[in-house]
């Protein structure tokens, strides 16, 4: 099939794919707002350019599409039937690429934490782990690792 995607849509589309503004973003962007946490999206100064960044309490997050990132035990993380080879190697470097990002981040001071695309499904429950996430920094002087 002769690709008829004008340059637009085929840019639009891409972008989807690589996951920025994805769906699952957009609901944790949506609650952060509506808690009134402040945030900067897509750092790429950070390791990793993490989705959402919280300057305040320091907190880089990711949100993670299970497929792309294997969610362990996420039936949505299943494997492709075909070219088996292909995909476990696509796999092991996006988990080696994100588990980089972790230790890059932690290293410069940020905790890190994950939300996965199967647990945007519910708003309340997005907000209850934000709150959860960022008010626990804020209680105080940091605890010494
Ligand atoms: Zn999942």
């Amino acid at each position: 099939m002769i690709d008829r995607l004008a340059p637009e849509h085929r840019s639009w589309l891409m972008s989807r794919v690589r996951g920025t503004n994805t769906t699952p973003e957009m609901r944790v962007r949506r609650a952060a707002h509506a808690l009134g946490f402040r945030f900067r999206l897509h750092r790429k100064d950070l390791p990793g350019t993490p989705d959402l960044v919280f300057p305040k309490t320091r907190v880089a997050l990711f949100v993670h599409g299970c497929f792309w990132h294997r969610h362990l035990g996420c039936k949505k993380a299943s494997l492709p039937k075909t070219r088996p080879e292909y995909w476990h190697q696509k796999f092991a470097l996006n988990v080696e690429r994100d588990e980089r990002a972790r230790v890059a981040l932690e290293r410069l001071g940020w905790k890190v934490s994950v939300i996965w695309e199967c647990e945007t499904k519910d708003p309340l429950q997005i907000a209850t782990y934000l709150q959860a996430l960022l008010s626990r920094r804020s209680e105080g002087p940091r605890q010494p690792s």
